[in-house]
C-alpha cells in the first residue's frame, strides 16, 4: 500500500452556471432508502406525477408489502378548499392501523405540497404525538424545485439526526454516514473490525438501531452529497474526517486511512489488513483499463458523484477528463478530491443545459455521463452515454466493487463498438 497524503485545498477556477437544468427530484432517493431502512415507510405527499415517478423508478414490490406510497393531493386540496391536514391524518392513521410493522414513517414533501405550503413538520409532530411509543414520524422534502435527486437522501438522513440518542460513554466511535448496499457495508464492517476501529453505520438497517452520537464521534462520509447531514451532525458535536470518497483503490485506501489515523492505527497495520483486497481490486481494474485508457469523458451535473468518479477514472484508469460538471460543489467535502484532479480539466457547478450541450458537442468526447433526459438525444447524435443514476443504484464503493465500477464506464464503449461493426 502506498500511504496517500491528502491535500484538502487547491485553488482551481470553477465555471459556475445558473440556468435551466435537467435532473430528477429528491423523491428518487426513496428507491434505495426504502430498501436500506427495512422498517421505514415513505409516504410522499404529492401529485399523480410524483406517484408515477416513484412507482416507475422503484418498480412494484411483488413479494412484500410496499414500503412507499403517495398520498395524492386532490384539486380541492391544491385550491385550498379542504383541510389537507385532516385528510393526511386519516391516511396515516389508516396506514399505521393496517401496518404495525412500520416503526418509522417519513412524510415526504413534494413540489405540490411546497407550493400549497402544507406544513409537514407540524404534521409529523402531531402524528408522532398520536403514535408515541409505536411509530416515529419524521418529515423531509423530496421536491424538485432547485434540487437534484441525491439531495433526497441528504434531507432524509438530516431529518433523522435529531433522533440519534446522545452517547454517554467516553469511547470514541466511528460513524460511516451515507446509505450503502448491505453487501458493501458488510465488507467495510469486516475491514474496520480487522483494524480494531469501532464503527456504526448511518442510516442503520432498522430504525430501532439508531447509532448514538456525542462530541467524541468522528464520522466519515461515504457519499459526497450529504452536506446538510454533515452540518447537523457537526452541530451535535461530531467531527468529520476529511478524506476522498471510497471509489476505486486509491479513494478506498485514503478513506480507510483517514479513519485508521484518527483511531491510532499504524500505516503498517492498515497495509496488512487492506493489501489483499487492494491487490485484487488492481487486477480487476486492469481489464477495464485497456478499454478506457486515453478515452475522453464529459460529466453533466446530476448525481453529485461526478468529482470523485472523475478522480478515479483519471488517476486509476487513465481516462482524459474534458469537463466535470456537478450540481453543487462543496469545497470542504470535495477539497481532497479536487486536489487530485488534473490541473487543466474544466470543473463546472450548476447548469445552463443548452450551453453545456454546446460545449459537449464541440468537444465530441468518447463517453458522456448524464441524466436519462439527455442520454437519448445525445445517443442519436452519435455520442456514447452512461446514465449517471445507475451509479447510485449499483454497489460501487470499496475495493471489491472497483472492477464493477470501472466496467460500468467500459460497457457503453464496448456496446458502441459492437453497434459500429
Ligand atoms: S416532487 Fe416535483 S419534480 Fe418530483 S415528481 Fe413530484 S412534482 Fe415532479
Amino acid at each position: 500500500m502506498t500511504a496517500c497524503e491528502i491535500r484538502t485545498k487547491v485553488e482551481r477556477p470553477v465555471l459556475r452556471e445558473r440556468g435551466q437544468h435537467e435532473v430528477f427530484c429528491g423523491l428518487t432517493g426513496i428507491v434505495w432508502l426504502h430498501r436500506k431502512i427495512q422498517d421505514a415507510f415513505f409516504l410522499v405527499v404529492g401529485s399523480r406525477t410524483c406517484a408515477h415517478l416513484i412507482q416507475s423508478a422503484a418498480g412494484v414490490m411483488i413479494f412484500a408489502e410496499p414500503r412507499f406510497a403517495t398520498a395524492i393531493l386532490q384539486d380541492k386540496d391544491l385550491a385550498g378548499l379542504t383541510d389537507a391536514n385532516e385528510e393526511l391524518d386519516r391516511v396515516v392513521n389508516r396506514l399505521l392501523e393496517r401496518r404495525p410493522d412500520i416503526k418509522l414513517l417519513f412524510l415526504v414533501g413534494s413540489c405540490p405540497s411546497e407550493v400549497i405550503k402544507l406544513d409537514l413538520s407540524r404534521a409529523a409532530l402531531r402524528l408522532s404525538k398520536q403514535h408515541t411509543g409505536k411509530v416515529r414520524v419524521l418529515n423531509y422534502s423530496g421536491s424538485g424545485i432547485e434540487t437534484t435527486f441525491t439531495q433526497g437522501e441528504d434531507a432524509c438522513l438530516a431529518s433523522m439526526v435529531p433522533e440519534l440518542p446522545k452517547r454517554e460513554t467516553d469511547a470514541t466511535k466511528l460513524l460511516v454516514v451515507g446509505s450503502l448496499p448491505d453487501v458493501v457495508e458488510d465488507q467495510f464492517q469486516r475491514l474496520f473490525d480487522q483494524l480494531g476501529v469501532p464503527v456504526r453505520f448511518f442510516p442503520p438497517r432498522r430504525s430501532t438501531q439508531l447509532p448514538a452520537i456525542g462530541p467524541d464521534t468522528k464520522f466519515l462520509l461515504a457519499q459526497p452529497f450529504l452536506a446538510d447531514t454533515a452540518r447537523v451532525l457537526e452541530e451535535r458535536g461530531a467531527t468529520r474526517l476529511a478524506a476522498p470518497f471510497p471509489f476505486g483503490v486509491e479513494g478506498t485506501t485514503a478513506w480507510l486511512q483517514a479513519a485508521a489515523r484518527a483511531f491510532g492505527v499504524s500505516d503498517e497495520k492498515l497495509s496488512a489488513v487492506i493489501d489483499p483486497a487492494s491487490a485484487r481490486a488492481k487486477v480487476a481494474l486492469s481489464n477495464a483499463k485497456t478499454r478506457l485508457a486515453g478515452k475522453r469523458i464529459f460529466f453533466f451535473p446530476d448525481s453529485q458523484l461526478e468529482v470523485p468518479l472523475a478522480r478515479f477514472l483519471s488517476r486509476e484508469l487513465d481516462m482524459q477528463l474534458v469537463e466535470v460538471g456537478t450540481p453543487f460543489l462543496h469545497q470542504a467535502h470535495l477539497g481532497a478530491e479536487l486536489a487530485m484532479l488534473p490541473a487543466d480539466v474544466t470543473v463546472s457547478e450548476g447548469q445552463d443545459v443548452e450551453r453545456q450541450l454546446d460545449r459537449c458537442r464541440a468537444a465530441r468526447p468518447d463517453l458522456v455521463v448524464c441524466g436519462l433526459g439527455l442520454a437519448n438525444p445525445l445517443e442519436t447524435e452519435g455520442l456514447t452515454t452512461k446514465w449517471s443514476i445507475e451509479l447510485v443504484f449499483t454497489p460501487v464503493h470499496g475495493f471489491d466493487q472497483a472492477g464493477d465500477l470501472a466496467d460500468l464506464f467500459a460497457r457503453p464503449l464496448v456496446r458502441r463498438t459492437k453497434l459500429e461493426v
